[in-house]
């Protein structure tokens, strides 16, 4: 399988832990679930199983893609069952019993864990983002090329922590698009 494959290879270059996020969406990948599952009792692979989020420039999503984490958890446990670990956040985490790897889940929208959530995100452009769905941003760039002090480095990330919610603000009534890619976010 050429997921192994790679896996493998990733270890011998070093790096460690392997990590891999899966976006599920219902019948486009869904019936992967079980085999992804499957591989972190015989890998040493760090699986995330990541729900699918309002998050893009396409505008294409839509709730009918959208599967939970319990959904997914329910689709392989009684194959694979897995126990509650823990973990660093902001997922919450999971193993097979014996295995070598461990599955981690965030469903940002389905769990309102944003309570855990202890990411913040640079973005392409320099600034820092406290929420996946908040277009708020604390400009760092601008601070940092101006040759700022550590005082008010500090304030700069202590004003982004203090904006990140308590609770998400996406409304299943009212969906939109919260229009940046991933890749000028910050992943
Ligand atoms: S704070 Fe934002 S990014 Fe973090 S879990 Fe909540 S919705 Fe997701």
């Amino acid at each position: 399988m050429k997921i192994q494959r790679g896996i493998k290879k990733a270890h011998e270059l070093g790096f460690d832990p392997v990590k891999n996020n899966m976006v599920v969406k219902r019948g486009m990948n869904d019936n992967e679930i079980e085999d992804f599952a499957d591989l972190t009792a015989h890998t040493p692979l760090h699986l995330r199983f990541i729900s699918y989020m309002p998050v893009g420039l396409q505008k294409k999503w839509s709730v009918e893609k959208y599967i939970s984490a319990g959904e997914i958890k329910k689709r392989f446990n009684p194959l694979y069952p897995a126990e509650k670990i823990t973990g660093n956040g902001p997922a919450m985490y999971f193993k097979i019993k014996n295995a070598k790897g461990t599955i981690g889940f965030i469903d940002c929208i389905g769990d309102e864990f944003c309570m855990m959530c202890n990411r913040l995100r640079l973005t392409a452009d320099g600034k820092l983002r406290s929420c996946l769905f908040k277009e708020q941003e604390v400009d760092i760039k601008t601070a940092l090329r101006s040759g700022c002090s550590d005082e008010e480095l500090e304030n700069i990330f202590r004003r982004a922590i203090t904006a990140k919610p308590k609770i998400h603000p996406i409304d299943f009534k009212d969906l939109r698009t919260w229009e940046r890619t991933m890749s000028g976010i910050g992943g």
